[in-house]
């Protein structure tokens, strides 16, 4: 129901003034692509007409949304599409939570009233993941906000286990996320010396690798969870030695957690080769005999540039290129 009028079991002065005070309004699905592999996209437009993108990944046993929690992003991660494109803004709780109730009405997925969600198997939509656009932990408030919207049982009802946060290491707030949110932690990590990291993920010459992994060991137990999850990006000759495969596990050492290996996702122009395979599992062997687990992620929706990394609103650098035309030749077009 997405008018207040029809809620007729609220009387009616108070129909007009949730009417008065709220509006019901869903983020605007642009396109949609769906790749070979089943992978959604969907380019969603919100107020002002920024965009931001939002996938849908099937598997066996679950399917996870990667949402968006920024236009753009402010750092400059130099492997990463979406950090060449400049922050544009923060996005509400309601545009984040948006995009789960856009992906459910895509796939179907409400349950007739009284019957409940996923009790005839999994959910279709039964995963979040805040690994689209932008850094979490940079629009707390919301994500934590739009989260709470997830987890509750009036709400999307999802468990805060079905719920991965990925921070590229905002230190200071992980401790905040793990009291207030309590969802489970990914962290970019992808390098196993400040020198390397401090290139790839900038953020480290803020909070280098030490602060963040004490922080880091602080949050199970904060959040009573498991595991933390390390991402580790596959880049050809930068930082997929073995040497590197036995510095992760030394430094990691004391942390419950899981490696995930992400063969490097191309983009146009990036600076970066995705490592050889061989080379990943041979990464992915030292890290599991040391005692983790060490899944190397099967890239999803790569024809569709859905994959980890690869997001970019194609329609907004369109726009810029159209203000720079505009710009450059004085010719003023309609907005
Ligand atoms: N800003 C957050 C979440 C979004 S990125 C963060 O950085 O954690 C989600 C994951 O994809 C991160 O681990 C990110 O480092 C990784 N990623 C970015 N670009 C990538 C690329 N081109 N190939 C593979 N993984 C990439
Ligand atoms: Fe931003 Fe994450 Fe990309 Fe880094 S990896 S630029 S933090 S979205």
């Amino acid at each position: 129901m997405r008018d207040f009028a029809e809620m007729t079991n609220l009387a009616k002065d108070y129909r007009a003034l949730l009417a008065e005070t709220f509006i019901i309004e869903l983020p605007e699905i642009v396109s949609k692509q769906v790749s070979a592999d089943g992978t959604r996209k969907y380019l969603v437009r919100i107020a002002g007409g920024h965009e931001v993108e939002v996938v849908y990944i099937p598997e066996e046993d679950r399917g996870t949304l990667c949402i968006s929690s920024q236009v753009g992003c402010t750092l400059t991660c130099s492997f990463c599409h979406t950090g060449t494109q400049k922050l544009v803004r923060n996005l509400t709780a309601g545009e984040i939570i948006g995009q789960v109730m856009l992906a459910r009405d895509d796939l179907g997925e409400w349950p007739e009233p009284g019957t409940g969600t996923g009790e005839s198997g999994p959910r279709l939509l039964s995963n979040i993941v805040l690994m689209g656009m932008g850094e979490p932990l940079y629009n707390f408030d919301n994500v934590r906000d739009a989260m709470k919207i997830a987890m509750d049982g009036e709400g999307i009802a999802l468990s805060r286990r079905r719920i991965t946060l990925s921070t590229s290491g905002v230190v200071p707030e992980i401790a905040k996320c793990a009291e207030e949110i309590g969802c489970l932690l990914a962290v970019s990590f992808h390098a196993t010396t400040d020198e390397t990291r401090n290139t790839l993920v900038p953020i480290n010459k803020r909070w280098n690798i030490e602060e963040l992994l004490n922080a880091l060991r602080e949050y199970p137990r904060l959040s009573n969870s498991e595991r933390i999850t390390f991402e580790y990006v596959m880049l050809k000759d930068v930082n997929d030695t073995d040497a590197d495969a036995r510095r992760l596990v030394k430094l990691i050492q004391g942390i419950p957690a899981k490696i995930n290996l992400i063969p490097f996702n191309e983009w146009p122009g990036a600076p970066y080769q995705r490592s050889d395979w061989p080379r990943i599992k041979q990464f992915a062997d030292i890290i599991y005999k040391a005692g983790y687990a060490s899944p190397i992620r099967t890239p999803r929706g790569e024809d569709i540039m859905a994959a980890c990394g690869q997001l970019k609103s194609a329609t907004e650098r369109a726009r810029k290129s159209r203000k720079q035309i505009e710009a450059e030749t004085g010719l003023g077009g309609a907005a």
